[in-house]
């Protein structure tokens, strides 16, 4: 029941809003075989692109009813007036058809190229359409010929569904209105002045025919369209179109150069007000799309100006030369300045002196090579003096034509990681028992002697060392001093030995000791020591003291032997330290 009222309702709405514009307007064909802006279709037309499909049918019943009531008060009775409004109302069926299919209902004069197709559609094919109907029922009646009829139909039905169907369109869908709530005062006292002042040059324009002054108008209809965007194109070109015909139909106005008649002025009058009607509309939408291009390009700014001022990541753009361009907040208790202070500043000069390089190298590479993503880790100085180091991946920036301006980097704190990755390589290199470094370091650091042998430099020597009797201690007091006793000879190993020494466990009670550059008196010098302190040591361990001996095999790091070789031969000579007794060195052969 509702929805039956709701229907009758706007077939009402619909049918006043019809008749009153037809009547509003001098019927182009019944009245002097003029034309002027038609203002019932392109009411009509606004009317169902505002309105759900749902109530088209209510709508356009209507508009049908008005438009032979239209006819009959204009006197020209039900025959005629059934073929016109198949003519008037056709028209706009067509126009909202093709406005459905291309899609426009929406926003129809959006972008450059919805405006083609909005003129091709209510401009042309849709009062071409109606003419014809109109023009072949016309011509029974009136003297004037087809052709006459038709063009009269046409341009006045087209100008009038181009120019006025946005106005319409705006009025009915509350835009009009939602404007005028949202505008500010200032807004709103400047777009009654605008048009107030559009309406005046209009008024000055056509009120004379001594000057042509037809190019002034444009003056106030732009500048009214540049600062009130498509309404302000709609709202100055309507007021432009209703003084200009009021004029012409009245005999007045800078038409009369034309010397013509009616007709041909008010032709002459369409096309002017479309021209000026096609110039502000293309640039309102184009306007409005930077408008919008605008504030979508500010909201996405201030969303990631958001993401960086909160992220405890550092963000950095610089400019081609390092100079800071932005910084997030999160560099104020990094670099104990605000990013306010550091923008300008030579960014290089918050990394540490001995990384300086390595940065400026990523900075020139992310800029010579703008896809890649350049990573660098370097260490900084903390306003509280402790050394960080930080991580950045660093892009390069291009403007719109591919141009590189800078570099965008986004850094991070990795002095966590760095220090567990120096706590895992100091783990993979040491003996954890006794905390001298391990055999692989000690392969290294003899490869690295043999190196240097190959290439005619000295060598050193290696001694290979076996505590005696080691398995005894274990037996007699446990494997806890057994491990005391180890820890004890490192100690004392390398209280020995020369700083560039490498003393090495090499597995069990076993060890290694690197000497480089050393010639093999100094080795066995050395080596003699640490054996001589050992033996003369007494290790205790829970109140049991122990004592022990060490024996040692020493062999020369010679160019062109292998690590393998040189290990060999110190182990042959502790072999015979062993087999002749223990507590001795012997010499490789
Ligand atoms: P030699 O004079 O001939 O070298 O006699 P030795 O007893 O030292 O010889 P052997 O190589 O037979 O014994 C080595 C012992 O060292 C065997 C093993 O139980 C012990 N050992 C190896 N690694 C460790 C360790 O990490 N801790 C302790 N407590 N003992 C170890
Ligand atoms: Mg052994
Ligand atoms: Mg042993």
């Amino acid at each position: 029941m509702s929805t039956r009222n709701h229907r009758i309702g706007i077939a009402l709405f619909s049918g006043l809003i019809y008749f009153l514009s037809a009547l509003l307007t001098i019927d182009p064909v019944l009245d002097r075989g003029v034309a002027t802006m038609w203002l019932a279709s392109p009411a009509l037309l606004a009317l169902l692109i505002v309105r759900s499909r749902r109530e088209w049918r209510a709508i356009l019943i209507g508009a049908t009813i008005a438009s032979l009531a239209a006819s009959v008060v204009l006197g020209c009775g039900m025959i005629a007036g059934l073929p016109m409004a198949v003519g008037r109302i056709g028209e706009v069926v067509v126009a909202i058809s093709l406005f459905h299919r291309m899609k426009m209902r929406r926003g129809f004069l959006g972008t450059l190229a919805r405006i083609g197709r909005y003129v091709l559609a209510i401009g042309i094919v849709a009062p071409a359409l109606g003419a014809t109907i109109a023009a072949s029922v016309a011509a029974l009646y009136h003297d004037q010929t087809f052709a006459q009829q038709w063009r009269t139909w046409f341009v006045g039905h087209g100008l009038g569904m181009i120019a006025l169907t946005p106005l319409f369109a705006m009025l009915f869908s509350g835009a009009i209105r939602r404007w005028w709530r949202g505008a500010a005062l200032p807004l709103r006292g400047e777009g009654v002045i605008l048009l107030a002042a559009t309406a005046i040059v209009a008024t000055g324009v056509f009120g004379q025919d001594r000057l042509p002054l037809l190019f002034l108008p444009i003056l106030p209809v732009m500048l009214t369209t540049f600062r009130l965007g498509l309404i302000g194109a709609a709202t100055s070109t309507t007021i432009l179109a209703a003084i200009g015909g009021y004029a012409t139909l009245h005999d007045m106005g800078p038409t009369n150069f034309l010397g013509g008649d009616l007709h041909l002025r008010l032709e002459f009058l369409q096309l002017y007000i479309a021209s000026t009607v096609l110039t502000a509309f293309p640039v309102a939408a184009d306007l409005s799309r930077r408008q919008s291009l605008y504030r979508r390009l500010r909201e996405s700014e201030a969303r990631y100006r958001l993401l960086a001022d909160h992220s405890s990541d550092i963000v950095l753009s610089l400019d081609r030369r390092g100079r800071i361009a932005y910084v997030s907040r999160s560099i104020e208790p990094v670099a104990g300045k605000s990013p306010g202070q550091l923008i300008g500043t030579r960014a290089l000069e918050l990394v540490h002196p001995l990384d300086r390089d390595l940065v400026l190298v990523a900075h020139r590479d992310a800029i010579h090579a703008p896809t890649g993503t350049q990573i660098v880790e370097y260490r900084a100085q903390l306003a509280g003096d402790a050394l960080c180091w930080f991580e950045a991946h660093t892009r390069a920036v291009t403007d719109e034509h591919g141009a590189v301006t800078g570099t965008v980097s986004m850094i991070r704190d990795v002095s966590h990681r760095k220090s567990l990755e120096a706590e895992l390589s100091r783990a993979a290199s040491t003996d954890p028992l006794t905390g001298l470094v391990n055999r692989r370091v000690f392969d290294a650091a003899l490869a690295a002697r043999l190196d240097t042998a190959a290439r005619g430099g000295r060598g050193g020597c290696v001694a290979v060392f076996d505590l005696d009797h080691f398995k005894a201690v274990n037996d007699r007091f446990g494997h806890a001093a057994g491990d005391h006793v180890l820890q004890c000879f490192a100690r004392i190993a390398q209280g020995v030995v020369g700083e560039d020494d490498v003393v090495a466990r090499l597995g069990g009670e076993e060890f290694g000791i690197l000497f480089p550059d050393a010639d093999i008196a100094r080795a066995q010098h050395l080596s003699e020591r640490l054996r001589a302190t050992l033996a003369a040591s007494r290790l205790t361990h829970d109140e049991i003291s122990v004592e022990l001996t060490v024996s040692a095999g020493i062999a020369t790091i010679d160019a062109g032997a292998s690590a393998t070789a040189v290990l060999c031969a110190a182990d042959r000579a502790l072999y015979v330290a062993k087999a002749e007794g223990r507590d001795r060195l012997r010499l490789a052969a």
